[in-house]
């Protein structure tokens, strides 16, 4: 039997984040830059088909759930076929997506017909003035429609992300709690971290998972801590009292949870991270398009996963940041 992918710290690794670009269409300030960007070419993009190899590579090395990302993963061509080649891999028992919403509705019912099976949808507010001032377009009509449309697809427990940031979620955290619970949608608020390409982060911008407790407690009602499911997920569970709605608080910078990860990722050029905030990379394209067997892949994998730290140290300032930024990295 082959051996799962365990690092020196017994994590067991079961998630794999795939990059599929590196481009967007819009320029979310805590992630990419307004101007000035440049993109990897075609060819320095994995192909569908090498991507799918990867994944069979490491189903058999018990990897369960992948999920799609990038940059903005429904601008990559033909995503739909990409789903349908991951859905048929033997192992892979979640594959999930996580879009800004923009492109959705065009998308929603073929994703969900190629086999997709869980969606997150990005959305910082239900203020089109302050959605262009974060994302820098206007496309907040777009994303909304989007999400009804996921619904209209058969799409179940979709989450929302929405960042937290200090001097901005406070004034929406409300009106997004609201509108999740109107739409029977889980709402998750991720700690601002420093992968931003205008370092515009500071330790004080992150705002803390529990400041967005107390105002939501404070503004809609009583909230209870639920257990997750998936005793690996990196949210703190939330339901209102009332029984409308849950609140899921990832909170990577303030109490980081290193000693659970089980994730492993793909960039969309084909390197291997053991970490967003690692600084090494183990180049995957290379081994995929030198013609060597499933064996050298299995030994690059597990030599990334060998290779993992115990933490990230984002929350103590000992960290180095990484290099590349989010949209870069596929988060
Ligand atoms: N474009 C898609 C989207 O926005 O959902 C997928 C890629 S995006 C990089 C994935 C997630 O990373 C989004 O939920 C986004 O809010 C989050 N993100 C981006 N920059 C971040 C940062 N500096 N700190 C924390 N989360 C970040
Ligand atoms: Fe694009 Fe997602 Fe980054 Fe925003 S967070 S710029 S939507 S990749």
């Amino acid at each position: 039997m082959t051996l799962p992918l365990i690092d020196d710290h017994q994590r067991v690794h079961t998630d794999l984040r795939v990059s599929v670009t590196d481009r967007c269409n819009v320029r979310c300030f805590y992630c990419m830059p307004e101007k000035g960007m440049t993109f990897r070419s075609h060819d320095e993009i994995l192909r569908f088909e090498e991507i799918e190899r990867f994944v069979r590579v490491v189903a058999r090395l018990g990897i369960r759930k992948v999920r799609l990302t990038g940059g903005e993963p429904l601008v990559r061509k033909n995503i739909c076929r990409l789903v349908r080649m991951l859905s048929a891999v033997p192992g892979i028992e979640d594959l999930a997506l996580t879009t800004n919403g923009i492109l959705l509705a065009g998308h929603a019912a073929d994703l969900k017909a190629a086999g997709l099976h869980r969606l997150n949808i990005s959305l910082d507010t239900l203020d089109r003035e302050k959605f262009i001032e974060i994302t820098r377009r206007d496309e907040l009509p777009r994303v909304l429609e989007g999400i009804a449309a996921a619904q209209e697809a058969g799409f179940r427990r979709i989450k929302l992300n929405a960042l937290a940031i200090a001097g901005l979620t406070e004034k929406e955290a409300v009106p997004l709690a609201r509108f999740a619970r109107r739409h029977d949608l889980e709402l998750r608020f991720i700690e601002f971290m420093p992968l931003d390409a205008d370092r515009r982060w500071a330790n004080g911008r992150v705002l803390p998972g529990r400041k967005i407790l107390d105002i939501l407690t404070r503004e809609i009602g009583p909230l209870q801590r639920v257990s997750p499911s998936d005793q690996q997920a990196p949210a703190a569970q939330y339901r209102f009292a009332d029984g409308s709605g849950r609140i899921g608080l990832i909170n990577t910078v303030t109490q980081h949870f290193c000693g659970q990860c089980n994730r492993l990722r793909l960039t969309a050029e084909g390197q291997v991270r053991n970490c967003l905030f690692s600084t090494r990379e183990w180049d995957a394209r290379a081994v995929l398009r030198g013609g060597a067997d499933d064996d050298a892949l299995t030994s690059l994998v597990r030599a990334a996963v060998g290779e993992k730290k115990l933490g990230h140290g984002s929350d103590n300032g000992e960290f180095a940041r990484p290099k590349r930024t989010m949209h870069q990295i596929g988060g």
